[in-house]
């Protein structure tokens, strides 16, 4: 049995609680390691060595720490192979789909790299006789990061670079569903020069989190996952003094509108729905087509397309969508397939009872359609997080617009229209932080920022990109006064009044 461990002070270590959880391989449904919960003296362990790179590694010139950011990027590539097969291994993705997570992961890296031009600070010169001003930032400390099983590299990737680069050091609690993938780029960043200490990844549960939220050393908490937990994160850490981004849950609407391209339209619902199994934060969950006979041919379309999904285990190739992550994750996507049912919506196509040949253990579901959803189903106001996408027929744009803008949640969005006028008005009225014109995921690019409105992210700060840096740093302002300045003797007024 493949037992997991931590990684603290630059070494893997074995857990001493005596404390694990099991990692399953869902393909098929057996347990294939058991991963360490720490206690709190192990997090505490980890804090203090933490705490005891820090003032090494902040004071290490900022062109060093990029250059460990490029050796980094190199080694992601070298081993981009292994890393989706650990990914793909735990959570059941294709390993095609995960060399894409982690692509999504290294271009943060990338991004990172250019730390010294995105860590330039602020200068106005002369603001009084012989006074500067300039505005530094500075890193905050021992940052800590919660990630959620559906990425297990690209999401500790949207943190561990900026919060790293920007001079922090970082501990990560990955998903006890899925710890290898964090563990080994840990390892590549060791690999690639970053000092002992600096990323450290500790396994484990709520006990890990918790210690975390309340440990006074930690100054700094970026989580990712389900809402009422990044609510939970929210509120406990920033009680506790701690700045806290926290990204949650979503049911992401796409729009389609009479107009558009329908096989364009019908395509991007396959991979945005149906990918990795409907376990994307960005998945589109609810497609909206406005007025009936767009709704008629988009299921027309759809429905063969979703009965013809290529199911298989992660290594297959050609395979477009794995298994889900666990039993329980099944059981509870299948429960809401029946929910839906006896709420009236109807199912056109019902993956409930989908068995993978040779792989009958595994969590396998096949793909579900449900037609004529309502806005007061649950179905429709809870996210399900599996292959399950609902038709919610609106007879008009504005009425398709209003009830994304009810929706509790506000992550990404997207638009299928050839009308310019339409997406424009869309783009500048929809609640929601992502939004897609034609483009069915529109996660941003490193260079820009992730994160939703509303009840998908609690904090000021959306994750990686510029605003990533701005979570990971605080402002120092410096006023200088040089000797050539006047000379005024004891002063009873604001020296910038001179
Ligand atoms: P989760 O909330 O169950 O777990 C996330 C993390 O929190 C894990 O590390 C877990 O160990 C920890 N955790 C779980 N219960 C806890 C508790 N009671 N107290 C303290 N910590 C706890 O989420 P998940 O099931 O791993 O991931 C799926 C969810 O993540 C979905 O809701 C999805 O939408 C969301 N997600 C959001 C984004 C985003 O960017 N907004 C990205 C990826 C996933």
């Amino acid at each position: 049995m493949n037992e997991i461990g931590h990684l603290i002070g630059g070494k893997r270590v074995a857990g001493t609680s005596g404390r694990f959880g099991n990692v399953f391989d869902p393909a098929v449904g057996e347990v294939t390691g058991k991963v360490a919960f720490a206690a709190e003296a192990e997090v505490d362990q980890a804090v203090a060595n933490a705490k005891a790179a820090f003032q090494g590694w902040s004071a290490t010139p900022v062109t060093r720490r990029a250059r460990v950011m490029f050796r980094l990027k190199e080694l992601i590539e070298r081993d981009m192979e292994k890393l989706a097969r650990l990914v793909s291994a735990e959570h059941g993705k294709t390993v095609e789909d995960a060399k894409g997570s982690v692509t999504r992961g290294l271009e943060v890296v990338e991004f990172a790299c250019g730390i010294p031009q995105l860590l330039k600070g602020e200068i106005s010169v002369q603001v009084a006789t012989g006074v500067d001003i300039t505005s530094v930032r500075y890193p905050l400390g021992v940052c800590a990061g919660i990630t959620p099983f559906n990425f297990p590299a690209m999401v500790p990737l949207w943190m561990a670079p900026v919060a790293i680069a920007t001079g922090n050091v970082f501990i990560h609690k990955p998903s006890e569903k899925v710890p290898s993938a964090a563990l080994h780029l840990a390892e590549l960043a060791l690999e690639a020069g970053l000092p002992e200490g600096v990323w450290n990844v500790v396994n484990g549960d709520k006990v890990v989190v918790d210690r975390l939220l309340s440990h006074p050393d930690v100054a700094a908490v970026s989580f990712v996952g389900s809402t009422p937990i990044a609510e939970y994160v929210f509120k406990t850490g920033t009680a506790n003094g701690k700045r806290v981004q926290a990204l949650g849950g979503a049911k992401n609407h796409m729009i389609i509108m009479p107009d558009a391209d329908m096989d364009q339209a019908v395509d991007a619902l396959m991979g945005a729905g149906y990918g990795s199994a409907g376990e994307r934060c960005m998945a589109v969950s609810v497609a909206v087509p406005v007025g009936e006979k767009t709704a008629d041919v988009l299921i027309e379309k759809l429905a063969p397309k979703v009965r013809q999904l290529d199911i298989g285990p992660g290594t297959q190739p050609g395979a477009e969508m794995g298994p889900l992550v666990t039993k329980e994750h099944l059981d509870k996507v299948r429960s809401y397939v029946d929910l839906g049912l006896q709420e009236g919506a109807e199912l056109v196509v019902d993956g409930r009872d989908f068995k993978m040949q040779g792989y009958e253990n595994g969590f396998f579901i096949g793909g579900c359609l449900f037609d004529r959803v309502t806005t007061d189903m649950r179905i429709y106001k809870e996210e399900i997080f599996g292959p399950v996408l609902s038709v919610v027929r609106q007879p008009d744009f504005d009425s398709a617009l209003k009830i994304i803008n009810e929706h509790e949640y506000g992550n990404g969005t997207a638009i299928f229209t050839r009308d310019g006028d339409a997406a424009r008005t869309f783009v500048n009225n929809v609640n929601v932080g992502m939004v897609g014109v034609n483009v069915p995921i529109p996660v941003p690019l490193a260079f820009h920022s992730f994160g939703g409105w509303k009840r998908s992210l609690f904090g000021d700060h959306h994750a990686y990109g510029p605003e990533g840096v701005r979570f990971y740093t605080r402002v120092k302002a410096t006023t200088t006064r040089w000797p050539t300045g006047i000379r005024a003797g004891a002063e009873f007024i604001m020296p910038t009044m001179r």
